[in-house]
């Protein structure tokens, strides 16, 4: 039984600025997705399936074997999921979903999180919410949220191959969308544990957290 990673990396990642889509910004010398990948390749994923804009697929040599396979995005994230689940067979019992952008994920999480999800039926890493959350309406503070109940989600998130796969299937059909799979799993009523996840296991969204990255990097790559 094996387990399968899906990373979508298909954003055109406007919100970061400049020509080059986040994913693709260096750190250490690499794109993020590319270090993402072979982070990956450490760990017991048989199968790595990337979705990268249509336009790069042309420039990849790939062959039905390889472990790391590239398949076209789509036009959100959920859609880019999606494409890469059907491109990629069965024959998975766990498939995680990675955001491009979280270079510093966990082995032993992962690990721990593909437990979960073979048990239970998904997992995803999270942290406490720490900060004082406040609701806004036109740049006014309207409320203030009970923030004892939240959470900040994480990634990898670890799904039963069948779980992801309906999950996904309904989605498209009842034209739901995400911001990720696990709140997905969740709304068709499926058991998504939460388990503890990491500080530095930081989404680069903008540049100051590429400087934050470089930051890290060296006390992170001796782990
Ligand atoms: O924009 P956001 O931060 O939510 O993107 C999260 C991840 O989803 C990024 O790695 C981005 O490249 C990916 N994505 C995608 N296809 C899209 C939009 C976003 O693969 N159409």
């Amino acid at each position: 039984m094996s387990v399968m990673v899906i990373i979508p990396a298909a954003g055109s990642g406007t919100r970061f600025g400049g020509p080059i889509p986040k994913q693709f910004q260096p750190l250490a010398g690499k794109p993020l997705v590319q270090y993402v990948v072979e982070r990956f390749l450490l760990t017991e994923a048989a199968r790595v399936v990337v979705a990268i804009p249509e336009l790069l697929l042309t420039t990849i040599k790939q062959a039905p074997g390889d472990r790391v396979q590239f398949v076209a995005g789509g036009e959100t994230r959920l859609q880019s999921v999606i494409n890469a689940m059907k491109a990629a067979g069965d024959g998975y019992d766990v498939v995680a979903v990675h955001d491009a952008v979280r270079p510093f994920f966990r082995i032993d999480t992962f690990a721990r999180l593909i437990d979960v999800a073979r048990e239970h039926g998904a997992a995803a890493p999270a942290l406490p919410v720490t900060d004082t959350i406040h609701a806004t309406r036109d740049g006014r503070l309207t409320a203030t949220v009970d923030r004892s109940n939240l959470v900040a989600a994480q990634t990898p998130q670890c799904f039963r191959f069948d779980v992801l796969r309906d999950s996904l299937a309904r989605a498209e059909r009842e034209k739901f969308d995400a911001t990720d799979e696990a709140g997905l799993a969740a709304h068709f009523g499926y058991d998504v544990q939460i388990v503890p996840g990491d500080p530095f296991n930081i989404k680069i969204t903008r540049p100051e957290d590429l400087a934050l990255a470089e930051a890290h990097f060296a006390e992170w790559s001796s782990e």
